[in-house]
């Protein structure tokens, strides 16, 4: 027998650019599958963080979200992507920005927070630190990218600002939480251009408090302060998750942005809120089973 405890908890995005009228339904199938995929591995025993990576590298390969092989190019014509992952024990935390050619962002943040004093690297240096390390590389983008579910290629030439991430957050049975985010950042963004995703504190966040992950446009959510904001309003202000939560995304709205976080804290408490149209989600407990939806409302 161990000591451990039984509470766990999962909550999964596969982005707020959800938009009204489309079909995400292969997005929530799989979203649903891999729920019940995160609810045997934290059942089993495994680590947050070990959770929420697999989850994101599940989405980023899936081609389903705009992140991972659903990324588009941006306006030079190749695609730059983005990921961050945080371990709220002990405070550890990796990003990479515009990295090329990884069929995993996700992972090379991971190595980089495992295996470096570093916590961000940008560019050829975060796409040369992947390689070396030896993680999988798109060998024909041609080939490889593909249009995410429920987009339209009217949508890839959009100057709104169309956009889309995955995400991850988790509770293991230990009590540990982790976040993890990975995105393809907005269609036709201009060389080098980074959003919140990238930005652990902004677009990501875990302490041993609260784990979360955001989804929007991102430059909102970086002049609002991001994801930890969240995490001094439950630790500083005293806020409920929720409360905490829809603090962040009222001070977005305030700035004509919209988006969605997803957010659990050490109790296990699960938080899917947005004030986009949409936002394609899942989560799962050890007192709840795996549910996915796109547009369900969420206040
Ligand atoms: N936050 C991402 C970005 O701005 C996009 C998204 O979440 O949909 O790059």
């Amino acid at each position: 027998m161990t000591d451990k405890h039984k509470t766990y908890a999962l909550a999964l995005h596969g982005g707020a650019g959800a938009q009204k009228g489309r079909d995400y339904s292969r997005a929530e199938t799989h979203l649903a599958e891999l729920a019940d995929k995160g609810n045997a591995m934290l059942a089993a025993g495994e680590s947050a963080v070990d959770v929420v990576e697999h989850m994101v590298r599940e989405m980023e390969a899936s081609g389903l979200y705009v992140a991972g092989r659903g990324s588009a190019a941006n306006s030079a014509g190749y695609v730059e992507l983005d990921a961050a992952i945080m371990d709220g024990t002990g405070r550890n935390a990796g990003a990479v920005a515009a990295i090329r050619d990884a069929k995993h962002p996700i992972s090379a943040a991971r190595a980089l927070m495992d295996k470096t004093p570093y916590v961000m690297l940008a560019g050829d240096g975060a796409t040369k630190f992947a390689a070396k390390q030896g993680l999988e590389t798109v060998e024909d983008p041609d080939e490889y990218y593909t249009l995410p579910d429920g987009t339209t290629a009217e949508d890839m030439a959009s100057e709104t600002l169309a956009h889309g991430t995955v995400g991850a957050v988790a509770l293991d049975t230990d009590g540990r939480l982790a976040a993890a985010t990975s995105t393809g950042g907005v269609f036709g963004k201009p060389e080098g251009r980074l959003g919140d995703t990238p930005i652990n504190g902004v677009g990501n966040w875990a302490d041993n408090e609260v784990a979360i992950s955001c989804t929007g446009v991102g430059e909102y959510f970086i002049l609002s302060g991001g994801a930890s904001m969240v995490a001094g309003g439950v630790k500083l202000a005293g806020d409920s998750l929720e409360k905490a939560v829809w603090r962040l995304l009222d001070d977005v709205k305030s700035l004509n942005g919209d988006g969605g976080v997803i957010a659990v804290n050490k109790a296990g408490e699960i938080v899917m809120a947005y004030n986009s149209d949409g936002m394609k989600r899942a989560s799962v407990s050890s007192n709840t089973p795996a549910k996915a939806t796109t547009f369900e409302p969420c206040r």
